[in-house]
């Protein structure tokens, strides 16, 4: 019988290869051969304090290519065999209202923490039936409600990886932000999701970008420069607020995105701060439990618009493989490192800044 390699997690900072075997391809199913997992810092987080005992493929991340379809997949979705595609890794209800928006995230019945039987790619134990619920694995199996997006042609899978972050680029600074033609914004973490938002709020005609970082972040401050970052600012080196308050002629920016995951309260404090006199608004990612102190009366004062940044939209995929499949931006500086399936472990923690060097966004290649 045919055997399906997989890395699963099988608790914390530990992995197994392990085979699964080769799934029954139903009508309305179909099986992806991945080709390009991303990693990202939820990863990191996952795989260091795991939120639950199950063995999990992780990978939510996903590129690849449809390899067997059943006649029902593609006569409801339109996918063939042969297709590159990025599955999102939300597997959804389809009949709420959250689902009928494209708004995917929200569907209760992707959501591990309202539903135990929930179905998330990277979350899901891999003791439930047909178990390829993983992009850390040679194939993945996709049923009737996956959400699945054609990679435009020219884009490489390698290059398709980076649309997690792209999308989640799209949704939290145009959407949520709405950042626009001549607005000023201030990305704080130059990682591959500030870099992300970078490009995008380039994109949109932002006339000012100012992307911080501390000192281990010199190498990413340039290549937020090269996709086209107009101030960088180690804050560990120099007093942030002055700069901006300098670069801003006072004025303070429009936008603040906080992609500075896990650093704290004082990017938060210090968005707040950098805002402008009246009406900013601020993009958070909000990972602290408690927030002592936090200033209220002063967010009230400068009329603050304060937002949670979750995932992405289906429409903001769709806009960030557009925008991979422009070829306006050096990209290539983002996608810096690639990994086989064995070498899982080293690239989670490379990507945490505990492996391998200056790695921004790390592939993982099963098949490498
Ligand atoms: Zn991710
Ligand atoms: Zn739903």
């Amino acid at each position: 019988m045919e055997k399906v390699l997989a890395a699963v997690r099988v608790g914390p900072s530990k992995t197994e290869i392990r085979d699964f075997p080769m799934p029954e391809i139903p009508q309305d199913s179909a099986l992806l051969r991945m080709e390009v997992g991303g990693i990202c810092g939820t990863d990191v987080k996952m795989y260091a304090t795991p939120p639950s005992k199950a063995p999990v493929i992780m990978g939510h991340e996903n590129i690849g290519y449809i390899a067997k379809v059943g006649r029902e997949f593609t006569r409801r979705k339109g996918f063939k065999e042969g297709d590159l595609v990025f599955v999102e890794h939300y597997v959804t209800c389809g009949q709420c209202e959250w689902c009928h928006l494209g708004q995917y995230r929200h569907c209760e019945s992707t959501d591990w923490r309202y539903n135990p039987d929930a179905i998330r790619y990277g979350y899901t134990s891999a003791e439930k039936a047909p178990h390829l619920w993983g992009g850390f694995a040679q194939y993945m199996y996709l049923p009737w409600n996956a959400v699945v997006h054609h990679v435009p042609k020219g884009v490489t899978p390698e290059l398709a990886g980076l649309v997690t972050p792209m999308s989640n680029g799209v949704e939290w600074s145009l959407f949520d932000g709405g950042v626009g033609y001549n607005s000023s914004v201030l990305i704080q973490g130059p990682g591959q999701q500030g870099l992300s938002q970078t490009v995008v709020c380039k994109q949109a005609g932002a006339s000012l970008i100012i992307v911080t970082g501390t000192s281990k972040d010199r190498a990413r401050l340039e290549v937020a420069k090269a996709l086209g970052a107009d101030h960088v600012i180690d804050v560990q080196k120099e007093d942030a607020l002055a700069r901006i308050v300098e670069i801003t002629g006072g004025k303070g920016v429009d936008v603040v995105l906080d992609c500075s995951a896990g650093a704290g309260t004082m990017p938060i404090l210090l968005g707040i701060e950098a805002l402008k006199r009246k009406g900013g608004t601020m993009v958070v990612q909000g990972e602290m439990a408690e927030f002592p102190n936090f200033p209220l009366a002063k967010m009230t004062l400068k009329f603050v618009t304060l937002k949670s940044a979750r995932g992405h939209s289906y429409k903001a995929c769709e806009l960030a493989l557009q925008q991979l499949a422009s070829r306006r931006f050096p990209l290539e500086k983002i996608t810096t490192h690639t990994f086989g399936l064995k070498d899982v472990d080293l690239a989670i923690k490379s990507v945490g800044g505990h492996g391998v060097p200056d790695v921004i966004h790390a592939s993982l290649m099963p098949w490498k």
